[in-house]
């Protein structure tokens, strides 16, 4: 707890914000956006929020078929670009990428569940397609995926990223899933169970550890997914996305526990400087 707490008065303001448009991952299980939607008008009245298909599918749609058509056979040939790895070890926690070398190239069509995606690469990938009037920096682009992200470390390989904040945001719900790090106990028992060739009692330990842990279409999500849009906003309105306070929904959590203690605990919500910064824009942030 070195760090001092966010000061009471916000720096100055980095871009304007009118508006957000969330973009939708129809298959996500358990995104809300409506809801998200909604919540940010909640803490933010001033903003409108529009909630959109997905991203491909909203900004491809002015296009005509042909059009479509020699796109989408170059966006895919740019992701094969921006693939870095694929993950090694348990899908659970903090899968360590394994570099995936140029004369290594993806086969044709070929997908597994767990590739992962440079996020910048992604992200430049996806600006391209926005059109120059929402290109408006008082417009904030919003886009769930289950694309796997990964971001460079300093250690010159890459870690799995939940979120990153630029034009566009990308919000990974698989990153939401499986990029911070479960409970050191359980860690230690599915080792324990895979050493013993035991797997069929895999199932079992994650009930156990339910509590403590996010699964797919688990309840908490939509809660989660709050303080992951809430450093969107911070980070498009004051450049600062995280906060030292683990009370605070902008607190960078490296855990489960930390992050559902910080976005789904009863009365969760922003520290108090944090939502004097909300207020000073005319918000009702929670926790008033
Ligand atoms: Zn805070």
């Amino acid at each position: 707890m070195g760090e001092p707490p966010a000061p009471d008065n916000p720096p100055p303001l980095q871009a304007p914000l009118t508006q957000v448009n969330l973009y939708d991952e129809p298959d996500a299980l358990g995104l809300d956006i409506a809801d998200l939607g909604r919540y940010i008008v909640s803490v933010l009245p001033a903003v409108q929020a529009e909630v959109r298909r997905d991203f491909l599918t909203h900004h491809l749609a002015p296009y005509s078929e042909a059009q479509r058509e020699t796109l989408g056979r170059e966006l895919l040939a740019q992701f094969r670009r921006a693939h870095v790895g694929q993950a090694s070890g348990p899908p659970v926690g903090q899968a360590s990428l394994r570099s995936r070398s140029q004369e290594e190239p993806l086969e044709a069509g070929e997908t597994t569940d767990l590739e992962f995606y440079d996020g910048r690469l992604v992200r430049e990938l996806l600006g391209l397609l926005l059109p120059p009037e929402e290109r408006d920096p008082g417009l904030l682009h919003l886009v769930f995926t289950n694309w796997r992200l990964a971001l460079p470390n300093p250690e010159g390989d890459f870690f799995q990223a939940l979120s990153l904040f630029s034009t566009p945001t990308l919000i990974s719900l698989t990153g939401v899933l499986e990029a911070l790090a479960p409970p050191r106990e359980y860690d230690f028992l599915r080792a324990q169970l895979a050493m013993f060739g035991l797997e069929e009692n895999l199932e079992d330990l994650d009930e156990q550890f339910a509590a403590r842990l996010l699964a797919p279409g688990d309840p908490r999500l939509g809660e989660v997914l709050k303080g992951l849009v809430l450093q969107a906003l911070f980070g498009h309105l004051w450049g600062a996305v995280s906060c030292p306070d683990p009370d605070c929904r902008l607190y960078n959590a490296r855990t489960y526990g930390e992050l559902l203690h910080a976005q789904t605990r009863p009365g969760a919500g922003p520290c108090s400087p944090h939502r004097a910064w909300l207020r000073s824009l005319g918000g009702a942030p929670e926790r008033a």
